[in-house]
């Protein structure tokens, strides 16, 4: 708005300049009157050639000649000087001559600068006040065209799901005939990563409608009604075009449960969440208009969204299996130089990756290919990129760690290993190093876990004892008194899972079968039974473990030994050890 108000300025203010340039010419150009001596004038007047003289009080009178022409002369300041000249037949005019020329430039310089400044007080009057009032939104659709279900890898039941809906903003007519009532609005829920968003551009784009993206947090605003007003603006610009997409990523930051008792402070929110209902129901079926919403946590969601006529499909968007990591693994190896790549294996590694990740793996190889300006991308490319993408990239400059640091990483990893390979012998242990990672890690240990639909209760039991497995080792070769804080994040980890098993998943005692989330309005004071009874479960797992690696620590300093030797052991050496028998 305040950009069009600003055009309009120029226009007077070109104005001006125009008329100024006018008045320059014409004064600089001679047009204007030249002087002539009193004694002429007097000459002139005597000879009957003078029009019209005129009299004012300033030192210099302008005279007009009959033939048109006009100077000036000094001013007699005669008593009777009017009475002279009328005497002479000489016209006299007491008001101040202007010449003609000029009259026109000056009248509409004047013009102007009054027109611009009442614009100006206009706009900024009006500037004030659209702070707080209108917001003006700026969403342009985005180009979907480049998108359709093929760039979707997987997700073949998401894809099933949105299927009509293509159909439907192809042609509504045909649905309306039949009286059915086609959703306007879908939520994609899954974690992130998992292509909510390439799935919403890619139903534009096999459509071919406009696709409009917005985020949830865009609508947050301090002011109460911007976001409200961004809602309706944002309908307002999809309706233009007839069809369309409107997809709102983290819909969750607007449509969030309303919790029990906060009632006040979120105005503004309601007031959007109601903008975004009130327009859904606003337009009808036969528009054409669908709605796509993204969110991590389906159960997070206010269920005023989640009504029938409203958001009433659902659309799950989940972590890929091995098949659809397959898929999508070789979609993002399309068009790039591949060299031998054993993509079963890379898809079999990549347990709990999103699509996402995955991409973000295959980006990460070509770069490092193209460092290595190798001809092609190879497996040998694809690994490292692993490493990177799971544990960061490696210290380069190792030089500052010393010998008693290299040693306590080298036992603490294979602490970790040695249980992981006793304990869970399904979870393949890939790799381990002693190498630090620029994301702050001494070394770490990569195992892939299994790709189960569930986790049971041994299963994270154990995962435990392996996370736990680091601090045990240090514990044990060092003694209690210089265990080290490289341990930090394995407690953080395992202390998620154990409080997870306890008020999460009903498999701990002091709070059964509840759980605690559900429970959060209630006033309970079993916090510290639920914290001590998690701090046993820790404890036990702990001795626990400390017997399993106590009876295998010739392994132990053999897996260390070799660490400190290779600084990086991959699955089979780790095997090869392991299964020695050598004491
Ligand atoms: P979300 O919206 O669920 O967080 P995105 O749609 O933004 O995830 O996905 C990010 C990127 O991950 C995409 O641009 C794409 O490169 C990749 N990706 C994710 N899932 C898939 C998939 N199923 N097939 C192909 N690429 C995918
Ligand atoms: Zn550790």
């Amino acid at each position: 708005m305040n950009k069009v108000k600003n055009k309009y300025i120029l226009i007077p203010v070109t104005i001006s300049i125009i008329s100024l340039i006018i008045l320059g010419i014409i004064n600089f150009s001679g047009l204007n009157t030249a002087s002539k001596q009193y004694l002429y004038f007097r000459k002139d007047v005597s000879s009957n050639l003078v029009d019209e003289v005129f009299v004012t009080n300033s030192p210099k009178i302008n005279v007009k000649l009959k033939n048109g022409t006009i100077y000036q002369t000094d001013n007699p300041r005669l008593d009777n000087f009017k009475e002279q000249l009328l005497e002479a037949n000489v016209q006299v005019s007491e008001t101040p001559y202007f010449p003609r020329a000029e009259i026109l430039p000056i009248a509409s310089l004047v013009i102007c600068i009054i027109a611009s400044i009442l614009m100006m007080i206009k706009s900024k009057a009006f500037g004030a006040k659209k702070a707080f009032a209108v917001d003006s939104l700026d969403v342009n659709p985005e180009a979907s065209a480049t998108f359709d279900f093929n760039s979707v890898a997987g997700n073949e039941e998401a894809k099933e799901s949105v299927n009509d809906i293509v159909d439907f903003l192809k042609n509504p007519e045909k649905y309306s005939r039949y009286g059915a009532r086609m959703p306007k609005g879908i939520i994609l829920y899954g974690e992130p990563g998992t292509g909510k968003t390439l799935l919403a551009k890619a139903v534009a784009g096999e459509a071919k409608v406009p696709f409009y993206a917005m985020t949830g947090s865009d609508f947050v605003q301090i002011y109460v009604g911007v976001g409200a007003s961004r809602i309706r603006q944002l309908f307002k610009k999809a309706r233009t075009n007839g069809k369309a997409v409107i997809f709102i990523d983290e819909i969750d930051a607007i449509g969030k449960k309303r919790s029990g008792s906060t009632s006040g402070g979120s105005d503004e929110r309601d007031q959007t969440l109601n903008a975004l209902l009130t327009e859904m129901s606003g337009f009808n079926e036969k528009e054409g208009i669908v709605v796509i919403a993204a969110t991590n946590r389906l159960d997070m969601l206010d269920s005023a969204l989640l009504r029938p006529g409203r958001f009433d499909r659902h659309i799950e968007i989940s972590l890929p299996d091995l098949c659809a990591r397959k898929k999508i693994i070789e979609l993002h190896l399309e068009n790039k130089p591949l060299g031998k790549i054993d993509i079963e294996d890379l898809a079999r590694k990549t347990v709990y990756f999103s699509g996402a990740k995955l991409e973000n793996l295959i980006n990460e190889a070509a770069i490092i290919a193209c460092k290595d300006q190798s001809e092609f991308i190879e497996d040998s490319h694809i690994d490292k990129a692993y490493s990177i993408v799971l544990a960061g990239h490696e210290k380069i400059n190792r030089s500052s760690i010393n010998e008693k640091d290299r040693k306590i990483t080298a036992f603490h990893e294979a602490g970790h290993a040695l249980l992981s390979l006793k304990l869970l012998p399904d979870d393949k242990v890939s790799k381990v190093t002693i190498i630090p990672s620029t994301k702050g890690a001494g070394g770490y240990t990569l195992s892939i876990p299994q790709d189960t639909m569930y986790q049971n209760k041994d299963y994270i039991k154990k995962k435990i004892m392996v996370l736990l497995g680091g601090r045990l080792a240090e514990d044990l070769i060092f003694s209690k008194d210089f265990i080290t804080t490289g341990a930090y994040s394995d407690l953080k980890e395992s202390t998620t899972l154990v409080k997870n098993m306890v008020t999460q998943y009903g498999m701990g005692d002091s709070l059964g079968l509840l759980n605690l989330s559900e429970l959060s309005n209630i006033d309970c004071t079993i916090g510290n039974d639920i914290t001590l009874e998690c701090k046993n479960i820790l404890n036990s797992l702990y001795e626990e473990a400390k017997t399993l690696l106590t009876s295998n620590l010739n392994h132990l300093y053999m897996l260390s030994e070799e660490l400190l030797d290779k600084e990086t052991l991959l699955s089979d050496e780790i095997y090869k050890i392991v299964s020695s028998d050598n004491l």
